[in-house]
């Protein structure tokens, strides 16, 4: 069966809806989300109002607990807490709820999903070099973890103690291995690449597919000027970093 895997959607509706569109398309069964469905992007109602009624699972984002009042801001760069209290400000109350009420960490139908790292989900690490793959993988009971965060999308695969990394668009697993995937973020990719992205993740032929959609970046970029967000979260849009 195929599955859709969302993450990192950041309020941008314009990137959401291409996504949905392909989905659709490719006859995707059931979608869950990774977290950040808001922060930084201008329709963070619009984007959680989308997709609520049909993920299957979701996790909580780190942009997620921001605009919601659980974690502080202490952290964040200056365009991402002015994005977050701007969010924090527009979300409707019914959102607000929603995102307070996602969980940190999902077993779901066998994979573990995750907004950061399986080992310490609260603790908002990226996972980007093998050594902390390997590390991520071995504290995961599951064989198969998503982890969005990044926005740099990715496979690792372990087999006994070597780590392997794969940018390939599509991967194919294989039994006995396990695989920590950074799922491509929908509203705001930072690996050049500024095309939405998502996992189509086919669990009887056992592939990872990284999905990547042109989609309308001026509507976008429009959106976010037009919020009175700060202009280089429109910028970067474009540059895909
Ligand atoms: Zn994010």
């Amino acid at each position: 069966m195929l599955h859709a895997i969302l993450s990192d959607i950041h309020g941008n509706i314009d990137a959401l809806d291409t996504t949905l569109a392909d989905i659709a398309a490719r006859g995707a069964g059931t979608l869950v989300c990774l977290g950040d469905f808001v922060g930084y992007g201008a329709a963070p109602n619009e984007c959680i109002d989308r997709v609520r009624a049909t993920l299957e699972a979701a996790v909580a984002g780190n942009h997620d607990m921001a605009a919601c009042g659980r974690i502080k801001l202490g952290y964040f760069n200056p365009d991402a807490a002015k994005a977050a209290t701007w969010t924090t400000d527009t979300l409707t109350p019914e959102n607000v709820q929603y995102l307070r009420d996602l969980p940190m960490s999902v077993l779901w139908r066998g994979v573990r999903l995750v907004h950061s790292s399986p080992a310490e989900p609260e603790e908002w690490h990226y996972v980007l070099s093998p050594g902390d793959a390997a590390f991520e993988m071995e504290s995961c009971a599951e064989s198969v973890c998503f982890v969005g965060h990044s926005h740099y999308p990715g496979t690792f695969e372990l087999d006994g103690e070597l780590v392997t990394y794969s940018r390939e668009p599509r991967v194919l697993g294989r039994a006995g291995r396990r695989y920590l995937v950074n799922v491509p973020s929908v509203g705001q990719p930072r690996d050049g690449d500024r095309r939405a992205g998502y996992l189509l993740f086919d669990d009887e032929r056992f592939t990872f597919e990284h999905v990547r959609l042109e989609y309308d970046i001026p509507a976008a970029m429009k959106r976010i000027r037009d919020a009175g967000l700060p202009p280089f979260l429109a910028e970067r849009l474009q540059w895909g970093e």
